[in-house]
C-alpha cells in the first residue's frame, strides 16, 4: 500500500513538473492580491492617537516605531507578534526616554491596536480573480509565494479563495535569493520561463532577478523595509525587469514579452 502511494505521489509530481516546464507565474500576496499596507496605516494612525493623548509626538512615535519595527523585521523574521510588540517596545522607548514607567494598560491597548492588521478584512484588488483564471487558462502553472506568519497568511489566503486558483502555495519565512532558489529545485521550474509579479521591489523583483526569475512589478504602496539603496537600484536596473500598472495589467505584459523572456525590457 505505502509503495503504490509513493508510486502516485511520483506520478503526480511529474504531471506537476511537466506543467512547471512549460509557463510559470509566481503571485506575491500582500499588496499585489489583496490591499494590506492600509491595515497598517490604520494601525500606525491608532497608535499615534493614542500615544498623543499621553502626551508624546505622534509624529517622533511613527519615525521610532518604523524603525524599530523594522529593525525587528531584519533581525528575526516575520511573525504574528513582531508588529503589535514593535508598537509595544516603542512605547516602552519613549516612556524610557522620559524617564516614565511604561503603564501595562497602555501596552496592552497598543498590542491590540498592532494584532488588528491580522484580523482583515480582506478582499483581492479588482480583477484579480479574474486575471488568475486567465493565466490558467493560458496554460500557466501558478504558484502563491507569500512570506509571512504561516497561521496568519494561510488565514488570509482561505477567506481570499485563493487555494483553488493556484497550483502550489508556498508561505516562506523571509522572500530572498534562497526562497526563490527553493522554489525552481522543488517543482522543477525553468526561471526562464518563470515570471515574478509582485509590489515589493526587493523581495518580489530583485531577489527574483537575482536567482534568473524574470519580474513584473506591480507598483502599490509598501514599507520601507522593500527600500533599495542606491547601488541596489542600479544593479535592478541592469538586470531588468517589467511593469504593469495593475494586477490585470500582468496578462498585457506576459503576453506582450513572451518569447522574449531573455530580453531586458522595461516599459
Ligand atoms: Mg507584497
Amino acid at each position: 500500500m505505502p509503495e503504490r502511494n509513493s508510486g502516485d505521489m511520483g506520478e503526480l509530481k511529474d504531471v506537476v513538473r511537466g506543467r512547471a516546464q512549460k509557463k510559470a507565474v509566481v503571485f506575491d500576496l500582500d499588496d499585489t492580491l489583496t490591499p494590506n499596507t492600509y491595515l497598517y496605516d490604520n494601525a500606525y494612525r491608532e497608535m499615534q492617537e493614542l500615544l498623543s493623548t499621553l502626551g508624546f509626538d505622534p509624529k517622533y512615535a511613527k519615525q521610532k516605531m518604523t524603525e524599530i519595527d523594522i529593525a525587528r523585521a531584519k533581525a528575526n523574521g516575520f511573525s504574528a507578534e513582531r508588529f503589535p510588540t514593535s508598537m509595544v517596545e516603542t512605547y516602552r522607548f519613549l516612556c524610557e526616554e522620559r524617564k516614565l514607567e511604561p503603564d501595562p494598560k497602555v501596552e496592552a491597548e497598543l498590542f491590540k491596536i498592532g494584532n488588528r492588521v491580522f484580523e482583515g478584512p480582506w478582499v483581492l484588488y479588482p480583477g484579480a480573480k479574474r486575471t488568475l483564471e486567465e493565466l490558467r487558462r493560458n496554460g500557466f502553472f501558478l504558484v502563491l509565494l507569500t512570506a509571512g506568519d504561516k497561521e496568519v497568511q494561510a488565514r488570509k489566503i482561505d477567506s481570499l479563495g485563493l487555494r483553488r486558483l493556484f497550483d502550489v502555495i508556498e508561505i516562506v519565512g523571509m522572500k530572498n535569493v534562497e526562497a526563490y532558489t527553493e522554489l525552481i529545485k522543488t517543482y522543477g521550474l525553468d526561471p526562464e520561463k518563470t515570471t515574478m509579479v509582485g509590489n515589493g521591489l526587493k523581495s518580489d523583483i530583485l531577489h527574483a532577478r537575482r536567482a534568473g526569475i524574470n519580474a513584473i512589478h506591480v507598483p502599490a504602496e509598501t514599507w520601507a523595509f522593500e527600500s533599495l539603496d542606491e547601488q541596489q537600484m542600479k544593479e535592478l536596473r541592469d538586470l531588468g525587469y517589467k511593469r504593469a500598472e495593475n494586477i490585470t495589467g500582468v496578462i498585457g505584459a506576459l503576453e506582450v514579452n513572451s518569447g522574449a523572456s531573455k530580453s531586458k525590457i522595461r516599459s
